[in-house]
This record gives C-alpha cells, structure tokens and sequence, in this order.
C-alpha cells in the first residue's frame, strides 16, 4: 500500500489506488480515518495491514497538494558517511561507525513538489538523495535482528546540505531541506532492500546511481544504534545517508531522487532573496568534490575516484 499525506481541514491520509492513480479515503479496522499519517501509524500499532482503502472512487493524485508522509515528525534522524563511495569523494577519515547519526529539523520537511529554498548566495549547497523509512512504534534498544518489525514503510527522501564547517544540524536543518515523499510505501511493497536501486539526478543530469545494499550500516543496524541513543517514537524518520555523486544546486534547479519500488520525488530549487551568511563555516569541515564523482558504468566512472 502506498500512503500519501495533504491537507483539507487539517491533516488527511490516503490510499493511493490505480493507474492512473488515485487518492482514496483510508480505514482503520474498518471505521474512516480522519487524521493525518503519523496519528495513524500510533493508533495502528504500527500495524499497516488493518488499515484499508476505501472503495468510493478518489481524487486525481494530480489534483492533490501533498505534504511530507509524516509532515509532524518528532524527529529526524540521519546517517553521516553511510557509503563507502561517498566517504572517497568528501576524503573523510572516517564513516558512520566513528559518527554515529545526527538530527535535522522536523521542521525542514516538504513534500513531492515543492520549492527548496537557499537562504544564502555565498555558500555552496548540495543534493543528497536518500532512502528513508518511517518508525511503527516505539523502539527503545531493539536488536538488529527484530528492528525491521517496527517499521511502517519507506520514502524517498533530500538530505538537502550547506557545506562546510558549521554543526550538521545547522547545515542540514534550514526550512524546505528535507524533501521527502510523494508517498510512504509499506514494506510488503518495498519488498527486500538489498534489491533497490536509488537515482538522483539534477535537470536531467544523472548525479547518483547505487544500490541500497551498499549502505555501510543497513536499515535493521541503524535502526537498532539510534533506538540505543534516543527512544524512537511512531512516525519518526530515518534516512539512510547519500553514495557519491553530490553536487552543487543553483536557483531554478529540478530535482529528483528515485528508489525502485518506492517511487519518485521532485522538487524545484529557488535562490530568491539569498542572503550573505552570518556565518563563517566556509572552507572549512567535509570538502565536497570540485567536480561531480563520475556515475557508474559510465566511461569516466570505470576509471573511478584516482586524481580527483
Ligand atoms: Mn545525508
């Protein structure tokens, strides 16, 4: 089942249903839901399978002004250096078993569609396209073997980033940098993770192509680190950190990550009213490549990272 969330009169989920697709009204245990997706997922249990579409016909998906899947998330935690690749093209000393994770502001989410805004001209700001999923219930210290049960589905997901040497959740946390959707797929629908590809590219330009089953820490692994640091709660996201091919993003940019059997996520870039930041950080912290790290299978790619 694929799960979008809007507004109308306040929060809304619904189903979404057919080809071309459809937004149904969603039940729980058979009586019609009326709040958005993360109240749903804690008065679940985190149950997806007792929550069903309703019959009537739907809304055009078209004609529906989505939100984030869980646009009320308490928390969003992310993966630092979670790609072996991607540790190469920033020249980090060390990966996610040295850094752990971080967190980005709830309040940096938007949905499939919308505008990520650059608050500054003079910094440099990348794209980071991510697998993310969405907890079920509450996690506290859950083994790696039994953490897949607790979650409710997966997104995709724009770890949107300001370089440089100021705090990951400042450069990270800015408002519209977390892009996440269109939907929130359950993981019947998802199916085995080591099989999805995820894509990103930037007006057309192909930045990033890898396979999920390349991620340093896999999804049960950083589920069960971050349940030993902070109590996961209903509804809270985890993305899973970017592979190589980062690059910069400039005011009108188009972009979009892909994840198969997930789905689809666009959005459009604006600089308008960028500000000169009021910080220093520039120059400093992860250096980001000058120039894109070749996709693979491409002629430059098979000649990988030596030199750059
Ligand atoms: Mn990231």
């Amino acid at each position: 089942m694929k799960f979008v969330s809007y507004h109308a009169a306040g929060p809304r989920v619904g189903a979404v249903l057919g080809d071309p697709p459809n937004v149904h009204d969603v039940l729980l245990d058979g009586a019609l839901w009326r709040s958005g997706l993360r109240q749903l997922i804690e008065a679940s249990g985190g149950d997806w399978r007792r929550i069903t579409a309703a019959p009537a016909d739907g809304a055009p998906l078209g004609q529906v002004r989505v939100t984030a899947p869980v646009p009320d998330a308490s928390k969003i935690i992310a993966a630092p250096v979670n790609y072996i690749d991607h540790q190469a093209e920033m020249s980090e000393a060390v990966h996610i078993d040295s850094l752990g994770v971080f967190l980005k502001a709830p309040s940096s989410l938007v949905g499939n569609g919308g505008i990520v805004r650059l608050p500054y001209h003079d910094r440099r700001f990348d794209q980071e396209g991510e697998l993310a999923l969405i907890m079920g219930r509450t996690t506290r210290n859950a083994a790696p073997e039994e953490a897949l049960a607790s979650v409710f589905g997966y997104s995709c997901l724009l770890d949107i980033t300001m370089r440089g040497g100021e705090d990951r959740s400042t450069r990270k946390s800015f408002d519209t940098f977390t892009p996440m959707g269109p939907w929130l797929v359950t993981p019947d629908e998802a199916g085995d993770l080591g099989m999805l590809r995820l894509t990103c590219s930037v007006n057309g330009q192909l930045r990033q192509d890898a396979d999920v089953r390349d991620l340093i820490w896999g999804v049960p692994e950083l589920i069960a680190y971050a349940s030993s640091v902070m109590t996961l709660l209903p509804g809270d996201v985890i993305s899973t950190g970017t592979p190589a091919g980062v690059g910069p993003l400039e005011d009108g940019d188009q972009v979009s990550v892909s994840i198969s059997r997930v789905g689809a996520l666009s959005v459009t870039v604006d600089a308008t009213g960028a500000l000169p930041c009021p910080t220093r950080g520039a120059g400093r912290g992860p250096t980001p490549p000058a120039e894109l790290t070749p996709v693979r299978g491409t002629a430059e790619g098979s000649r990988g990272l030596g030199g750059s």
